[in-house]
């Protein structure tokens, strides 16, 4: 959420990060709208109870001059005033309310930095790390990986819950906790406090986080409970300190949240069908970051999530790339976007494997976040998350570009205390 007397100095401003994140149903007219007629309407409401709070003074002031008349008159315009209270207060709740949905579709706006832009092809590739693998035999790719080692079964998953599920075995299973072990390890080293959290979230945690109103179609409702299945742990680590004033004196808040993320894929139809790509339900370390409402720290900040992201990958010794993401790409939420993307040898190309943003305050102004400046009053912190690893999508790069040619799967070297020390996982 931005502040509306920001929004109404930098009305330009808004109206372009709507269009050129594609957000084509925005009108900042019908927002302004709703702004003045409920600013309007709080006026008179304020006056009302003026009215009102002087005749009333007034009342106790006749009778103890003993002038009934005038006393019987003004308890008249005081009767006059609540009715109209009455009325106008009711709309003012009306209008408030409709104001502050409105609000929650505004988008944030877009740093400079951003490339314009209208898919993830118009993203722009600002680092390559490691070189696509190229083989010496014919790959397989990790469906097929998966079922002649029996790491994974998606026929059954299919059978059990639908499509877009699966089970992991055996060492499928450890490989999915080992490169979540080695996040958790990874961030703890970094500061980062890590978080168990709640998967079933009231709806207001979910529009604190700016997930909603939007995102409504791709979580998963539990109607009976009024909760939702989360699609990230973001929204509880957020919500986390909601309506808090945090201490930013020791610097900035790290936490990290290890979940399993439940997400509809409305709108994916036919999309990654095949595989672990784009699953239902997956689960995910997460970094999240409150910090001082100041840009030079967020970037900072920035820099050093999508490296924490960077380093896990090299350990995991995969060929890599970030993308700044582009403003159509990036998500009405988002300030400023890196995607990185792995090396997966079956799609011949890279496929998105975090996702690291900087969302200045905007957060923190739904959720209620703030800390006091060191210059006084409290102030809205900034927010900034990014995947430290996400699984089984990370399984696909992993099979993948380490498959040997006797079939077997080369362990690297950071994972083997995770996976019972093994070096290989032995090829049928
Ligand atoms: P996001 O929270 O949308 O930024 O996604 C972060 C990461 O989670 C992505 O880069 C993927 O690695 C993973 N991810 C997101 N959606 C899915 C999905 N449907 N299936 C598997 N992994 C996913």
């Amino acid at each position: 959420m931005l502040d509306i007397k920001w929004i109404r100095n930098h009305q330009e401003q808004v109206v372009e990060a709507a269009r050129n994140k594609g957000l084509h149903d925005f009108s900042i007219e019908q927002l302004l709208r709703a702004d003045e007629k409920r600013r309007e309407l709080r006026q008179r409401v304020d006056e009302l109870r003026t009215e009102r709070n002087r005749a009333s003074a007034d009342i106790a002031q006749f009778i103890s001059q003993k002038q009934n008349q005038q006393a019987d008159n003004k308890k008249e315009q005081v009767r006059q005033c609540n009715a109209a209270l009455n009325e106008f207060e009711a709309e003012l709740r009306e209008l408030e309310a409709q104001f502050h949905e409105l609000m929650l579709t505004v988008p944030n706006v877009v740093s400079p930095e951003t490339p314009l832009g209208v898919t993830d092809e118009d993203n722009m590739v600002i680092k390559v790390v490691g070189a696509p693998k190229r083989f010496e035999f014919e790959p397989r790719d990790h469906v097929r990986i998966g079922e002649e080692l029996d790491l994974i079964d998606i026929p059954r998953g299919v059978k059990v819950a639908g499509t877009r599920n699966y089970y992991l075995k055996g060492m499928g299973l450890y490989l999915h906790r080992a490169v979540q072990q080695l996040a958790i390890d990874l961030l703890v080293d970094k500061g980062f406090t890590v978080m168990d959290v709640p998967l079933m979230v009231r709806e207001e945690t979910l529009i604190h986080a700016a997930f909603f109103p939007g995102g409504k179609d791709q979580t998963y409702e539990l109607t009976d409970e009024s909760k939702w299945l989360v699609g990230t742990s973001e929204g509880p680590l957020i919500s986390y300190y909601a309506n808090e004033v945090v201490d930013l004196s020791k610097g900035p808040i790290r936490l990290a949240g290890v979940s399993n993320c439940f997400r509809k894929e409305a709108g994916s139809a036919g999309r990654d069908v095949r595989g672990l790509y784009r699953v239902h339900q997956f689960a995910k370390v997460e970094q999240v970051i409150l910090c001082e409402n100041d840009p030079i720290i967020a970037e900072k900040l920035l820099a050093e999530i999508t490296e924490n992201a960077e380093r896990i990958l090299e350990l995991l010794e995969l060929p890599y790339r970030v993308v700044a993401v582009c403003t159509g790409d990036m998500g009405g939420k988002n300030y400023k976007q890196y995607d990185i993307e792995t090396w997966m040898p079956s799609r011949d190309n890279y496929g998105e494997t975090h996702s690291s943003s900087s969302l200045l305050d905007y957060q923190a102004r739904r959720s209620g976040i703030r800390y006091m400046h060191p210059e006084g009053g409290l102030q809205y912190v900034y927010t900034l998350n990014n995947t430290a690893v996400a699984t089984p999508r990370i399984l696909i790069p992993l099979l993948e570009n380490h498959q040997q040619a006797d079939g077997s799967i080369y362990i690297p070297v950071a994972l083997r205390p995770y996976m019972r020390g093994m070096s290989s996982i032995p090829g049928n």
